[in-house]
């Protein structure tokens, strides 16, 4: 037998979360967000699992798109962060990846390129994010000096929120009219059909009116929710990535003995610890705390002590008939990783984008 630590990824979640996605924006084209080797869940598995189903994969590089490519998959790609140099152009261009173009220097390289075939460009516009994206003052003639290049096809609008999940929040409203208003001239222009990107997950699944030709979902996918407080859009979803191993210990421990490095956990009662084939060397979070619920034959149970490199301990002193080679699940369907995130002062996105490949990891179709 080998170590029991394993995840599981269940592709017919996906499929679902997607459709779910698919169902609430019908008018909107789905560009499913895969960056990050589909934030922990493998790309290439992922992308053959969604292909049939969406229209386009969305990958933050170069490298991330071309693992696409290699692997036969041949939906169109976008590159949310464009290309990082000139070098990268060639190469994209050559893949007919589709390009964001998020500031004055992406567009001067690409203006300056001779391409044999013209690219579709998506153009970025910071309404306040603030991380990446055009001004709002720069944004019209950027938009021109695009649309009378011979080297862009198509161009697409896009923007992103910084605030989605609070939801009917101001920010976003005010990102929403901040776009609006830059457009004008335009959507004015009516031999122009402007094409728009607007939703991540948090939009698409609380703001309709994000719902435009191209939706980006990404965290929702995997079936996490990106609201801290449960929304009615987001109970269908289904968490893809099962985080497993077994129960390879057991042991009393008597009042005022403690468990694990730093001893930071003392048995306050006569109690049955439960040692557990999985730690910080797989990817569970170290920061998790004492109390952070982990599923033993299927009952949650608090974790007690410090994280190891390859251990946890679980407090099973409530739990009847405990034994070693017992099931125990860190997060998956019926334990969210956003629940065990938020005891380690992290977010689920975080949890699952960041797994080692330590643990044996199975795809179920
Ligand atoms: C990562 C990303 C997304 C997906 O965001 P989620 O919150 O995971 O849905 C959408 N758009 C852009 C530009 C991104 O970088």
């Amino acid at each position: 037998m080998s170590r029991p630590a394993k995840i599981i990824i269940d592709l017919a979640a996906i499929q679902a979360n997607c459709r779910l996605a698919q169902t609430l924006a019908p008018h909107s084209k789905t560009i499913a967000v895969v960056k990050a080797d589909a934030y922990g869940h493998g790309a290439v598995e992922v992308a053959k699992a969604l292909e049939a189903q969406i229209e386009m994969f969305a990958v933050s590089c170069l490298e991330e798109a071309l693992v696409l490519r290699e692997n036969a998959l041949s939906k169109p790609i976008l590159l949310l962060e464009g290309c990082f140099d000139k070098s990268e152009l060639e190469i994209a261009a050559d893949n007919q990846f589709e390009l964001v173009v998020h500031n004055g220097l992406q567009l001067e390289q690409l203006l300056d390129t001779r391409f044999e075939t013209p690219l579709n460009i998506w153009l970025k516009i910071d309404t306040g994010m603030h991380r990446l994206g055009v001004s709002l003052q720069q944004f019209e003639s950027i938009y021109a000096r695009l649309s009378a290049s011979e080297n862009v096809k198509n161009i697409v609008l896009m923007t992103h929120f910084a605030h989605a999940d609070d939801v009917g929040g101001a920010y976003t409203l005010m990102q929403i009219g901040r776009l609006e208003k830059c457009m004008q001239p335009i959507v004015a222009d009516a031999s122009k059909k402007v094409q728009l990107s607007l939703a991540n997950s948090a939009a698409l699944l609380a703001w309709p009116q994000t719902r435009v030709e191209w939706n980006r979902p990404g965290i929702m996918l995997y079936g996490l929710s990106p609201f801290d407080e449960v929304i009615d859009q987001a109970k269908q979803l289904i968490p893809a990535m099962n985080f497993e191993s077994q129960v390879i210990a057991l042991r009393d421990i008597s009042v005022g003995e403690s468990v694990g490095y730093g001893c930071n956990w003392t048995a306050k009662r006569q109690s049955i610890i439960a040692t557990i084939a999985v730690g910080y060397g797989d990817g569970y979070p170290r920061s998790a705390k004492s109390g952070t619920p982990v599923l033993i034959n299927g009952h949650r149970a608090p974790l007690v002590g410090r994280v190891s490199m390859d251990l946890i301990s679980v407090d099973v002193t409530d739990l009847q008939n405990v034994h070693i080679g017992d099931p125990a699940i860190l997060w998956g369907k019926d334990l969210s990783a956003n629940e065990v995130a938020s005891w380690a002062d992290s977010i689920g996105y975080e949890l699952v984008t960041r797994m080692p490949k330590r643990a044996a990891i199975t795809f179920l179709n």
